[in-house]
């Protein structure tokens, strides 16, 4: 291929990017390559079969820059952070003024604000979900920026994404951030819907005493029904497999503590500058805090004994209704919370679209996605777990649910998430809840003041009279 000639370039060919070259090249697109470690492209290049034929490696920057045709689209693939700062910083010089970077790493999407803002040219935010697998064959894509420089690549993103039916799994959701916003909301989404799953297989597990074959069956079955789900399905994988060191069940050699690369993080934190609940996913974040405490759990089950207990209470279909209802209001948090961060920035993104992406290619995906995409687009602005088609499915399950945290607390089996989202949902069918002890506790302590049932704002107790220097008193 000659100079000049790629449709577009790719800077970071690591797990990801390596993937998602081929996939460009695959869809029929001229892609030129660079890597930090030059010994990388080459390898990378010379295996590639016959995608090679439709790549340019390059060795330089300014060589990848000279290889692409004007005006240029590159795609950054390399760890969020300062990694991405720099490698701007490093490439913005070489190109010209209307030449596209495309950040498709998982960068907090606040980073992605300011990079929009400080951005001497065209910059988009572009958010992936798929893994490996997902960028090699059809990830979930969610981009933010200026609609303009999105359609420059629009055709490409379509081509590389997932596919439901005709529809590809990729859209621009919004401006500036937007699009890594989405993405940090599916993983902290992820994270829940994981989470979920690992509190029923502990009850399997220890609970039922089940073996990690017949694990991997129970998760298979549900596989066919409405939990369907990439996350359910790898899952029953993963309970199947084998050690390839020892042919141990794997599941029995994995140490168990959980690893995270603070998408997650960022989505409880996020939330709580919102100040919208997602008690579910940051008990998800928490969960996986709390087992990478490994020696403290080991003191803990030295002094006060083994915790999960052996029970068989809890038949399947039970177990499988718990992860149902859990499912939902877990999802219903993460979109809430994009509403909510619309409102607070402006932003206008599309729900049930967000839905419609994350049916494909995403390590979200499920069939339930499909039912969500149709009850978001049908009741604009209601919160999911009220939607006609879900509160049914609530209606039919939360007594599952309400039974498997029960039972599981009685017989010392934690459940963070399922426990979280039951918690929420009976929140939010309390018309008239426990907070006005708060706010009568916090007039008393700090003079803060309440809202009386009679529509007056700014009302005192009985204590504020007898208080003479409110001002002076400590709040906390
Ligand atoms: P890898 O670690 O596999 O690859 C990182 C790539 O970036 C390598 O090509 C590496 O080059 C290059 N690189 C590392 N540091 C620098 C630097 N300071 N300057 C320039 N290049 C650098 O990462 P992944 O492919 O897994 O991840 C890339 C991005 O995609 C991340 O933001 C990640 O969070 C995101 N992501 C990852 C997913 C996954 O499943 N792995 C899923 C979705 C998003 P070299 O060969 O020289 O080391």
């Amino acid at each position: 291929m000659q100079d000049g000639q790629a449709r577009i370039g790719l800077i970071g060919l690591g797990t990801m990017g390596a993937a998602l070259a081929s996939n460009i090249a695959e869809k029929g697109f001229e892609v030129a390559v660079f890597n930090r470690t030059t010994q990388v492209t080459r390898e990378f290049v010379a295996d590639a079969g016959d995608l090679a034929a439709r790549m340019v490696p390059t060795e330089t920057l300014e060589a990848l820059v000279a290889a692409i045709a004007p005006p240029r689209a590159i795609i950054l693939m390399v760890p969020a952070g300062q990694p991405v700062d720099d490698q701007i910083a490093a490439l913005r010089p070489l190109l010209d003024a209307d030449d596209l970077i495309i950040d498709c790493g998982n960068a907090n999407f606040h980073e992605t604000d300011r990079r929009v803002a400080e951005a001497t040219g065209p910059f988009l935010g572009v958010g992936v979900s798929g893994g490996e697998e997902g960028a090699r064959h059809g990830p979930a894509i969610m981009g933010g920026g200026d609609p303009a420089h999105w359609a420059r690549v629009e055709d490409i993103m379509l081509a590389i994404a997932a596919h439901h039916g005709d529809e590809p799994c990729a859209a621009l959701v919004g401006p500036e951030g937007a699009g890594h916003f989405v993405k940090m909301v599916h993983n902290g989404i992820e994270y829940a819907d994981m989470q979920m799953i690992a509190e029923v297989y502990g009850i399997l597990r220890e609970g039922h005493g089940m073996g990690y074959d017949a694990i991997a069956d129970v998760f298979a079955r549900w596989d066919e029904g409405p939990l369907k789900s990439y996350l359910i399905e790898i899952s029953s994988a993963v309970a199947r497999a084998r050690d390839v060191a020892t042919g141990e069940p794997l599941l029995s050699q994995i140490i168990d503590a959980a690893g995270q690369k603070g998408t997650g993080r960022w989505t409880a934190i996020e939330s709580q500058h919102l100040m919208t609940p997602i008690p579910a996913i940051e008990a998800a974040v928490v969960a996986r805090n709390v087992s990478s405490r490994r020696e403290e759990r080991a003191r803990g089950e030295a002094m006060f004994g083994a915790a999960p207990e052996r029970f068989d209470t809890l038949d399947h279909d039970t177990l499988e209704r718990a992860l149902i209802a859990g499912k939902i209001l877990c999802y219903a948090q993460g979109f809430v919370m994009i509403a909510a961060t619309c409102e607070a920035h402006g932003w206008d993104i599309d729900l049930p679209q967000v839905a419609r992406l994350w049916r494909e290619g995403c390590i979200i995906r499920s069939t339930m996605l499909d039912d969500m995409a149709a009850a978001l687009e049908a009741h604009p602005g209601e919160n999911l777990m009220r939607t006609p088609f879900f509160a049914n499915l609530l209606k039919e399950n939360h007594g599952a649910l309400r039974r498997v945290v029960a039972e599981a607390a009685l017989h010392g089996h934690p459940t963070p998430a399922l426990s979280s989202g039951l918690a929420y949902f009976d929140a939010m069918r309390t018309a008239r809840g426990t907070a006005a002890l708060i706010q009568g506790q916090r007039d008393f302590f700090g003079l803060h003041g309440f809202e009386h049932v009679n529509g007056l704002f700014h009302q005192h107790g009985p204590w504020a009279r007898q208080t003479a220097t409110p001002k002076h008193e400590p709040k906390t």
